[in-house]
């Protein structure tokens, strides 16, 4: 890597978004339906948390994910602390996850009192390594009763977060496996991964409940809101309970049969989110083309790029490069960023920041090795 080979990057990527502004790592685009439905929903006067819309969203949503119920809530955070809360984490129990993600999926642990527990990711996926969870629980966890503990901190481990990583799949299927086996319910953080698929089957919907992200720089986006997706009706209904300050349903009295939340999705959000979900097919395709071209043209730089595995349709949410070492990505970060074509970083480690430091965690190289080189370059749709 010189500033002569990054010149060329750059204006491979001017030429292909053929601009000499500033490119943006991810920027919406809203070419359908957005601005005739949000009107619709303000001459409606129902903006806020009930409306048609939001019904509407709802359904097209667990249609499109193929699972019997969507739940949308304000924002993705607040779903995967939903889910937690649903699949019964309690306070002091542990939930096993990836140090290689955003803060998101980590805060969300902490908000259902819950201690995230660290395991490595695989260098191909990016997200949660099966062998490394398997060797861990080997290790240290033992089951009782049909109950998961980590024989050293003595606390219940209760669930497994795993995310995958810009759009692609986990292993997923060998993560359910492990988590039936030692009784350890499964939630995906799939917050970057709408329109992804694994052997044919929409990310998110492998656990008992799933959780994605529509925040502006997803590749749908509602403004702000996120959704819980899940083939449980009966959690899928408590889910719209918690979020919904757990009123019990009645014409005018105020009953509330627990602690719940005001996590619900407006109206208006979800107007929004309804004309990018027509859009997404479209979405999926020109991100998939995008990927392609930089697969072909770093190829010939000599230069990786994170692609998905054979059993896998990603949605190209980000596109990222694998580079040689730390300073290689600091030079590259650097002349790019300089030059008004923006890149980023991947995520530092959840356990390098002061909150989680003192977790449990297990050898972390293959998070450590990806952390110090991978880089997000622009990835949207043109
Ligand atoms: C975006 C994201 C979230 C959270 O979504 P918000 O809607 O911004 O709250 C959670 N986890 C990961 C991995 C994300 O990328």
């Amino acid at each position: 890597m010189n500033q002569v080979k990054i010149q060329h990057i750059i204006n491979f990527i001017r030429k292909y978004y053929g601009t000499k502004d500033f490119i943006p790592l991810h920027a919406p685009v809203f070419n359908g339906n957005e601005k005739a439905y949000l009107n619709e929903c303000i001459n409606s006067t129902f903006v806020s948390s009930v409306g048609k819309f939001v019904d509407e969203f709802e359904i097209k949503l667990a249609k499109y994910v193929g699972v019997k119920k969507a739940v949308v809530c304000v924002n993705g955070t607040n779903a995967i602390h939903l889910c937690l809360k649903l699949v019964g984490v309690e306070s002091n129990d542990e939930v096993i996850t990836q140090p290689l993600t955003f803060i998101a999926t980590t805060n969300a642990i902490t908000y259902a009192n819950a201690i995230p527990v660290f395991v490595d990711v695989d260098i191909d996926t990016m997200g949660l390594s099966p062998k490394s969870m398997l060797n861990f629980l080997g290790q240290n966890a033992e089951v009782k009763k049909m109950t998961c503990y980590n024989k050293n901190t003595g606390r219940r481990i209760k669930a497994c977060l795993p995310m995958h990583t810009f759009g692609h799949a986990c292993r997923i299927d060998e993560i359910r496996q492990i988590c039936k086996e030692y009784h350890i319910e499964l939630v995906e953080d799939a917050a970057e991964a709408m329109g992804s698929k694994y052997k044919g089957q929409h990310l998110g919907s492998f656990g008992k409940l799933g959780a994605i992200s529509f925040n502006g720089n997803k590749i749908m986006t509602t403004g702000g809101g996120g959704v819980i997706v899940t083939d449980d009706e009966e959690l899928a209904q408590q889910a719209k309970h918690l979020s919904t300050q757990a009123k019990t349903p009645h014409s005018w009295e105020y009953h509330h049969d627990e602690i719940g939340y005001n996590f619900r999705m407006p109206n208006l959000n979800a107007a929004l989110g309804l004309a990018q979900l027509e859009q997404l097919d479209q979405f999926l395709e020109k991100k998939r083309n995008l990927a392609q071209a930089y697969k072909t043209f770093f190829e010939k730089q000599g230069i990786k790029t994170f692609e998905e595995r054979t059993d896998e349709m990603s949605n190209y949410w980000l596109n990222a490069v694998i580079l040689e070492s730390l300073g290689e990505r600091n030079l590259f970060l650097k002349e790019m960023n300089d030059a008004g074509v923006m890149t980023r970083p991947i995520w530092q480690l959840m356990t390098k920041l002061a909150m989680f430091q003192d977790c449990p965690k297990a050898n972390l190289e293959n998070a450590e090795y990806l952390e110090d080189r991978v880089v997000n370059i622009p990835s949207s749709v043109k």
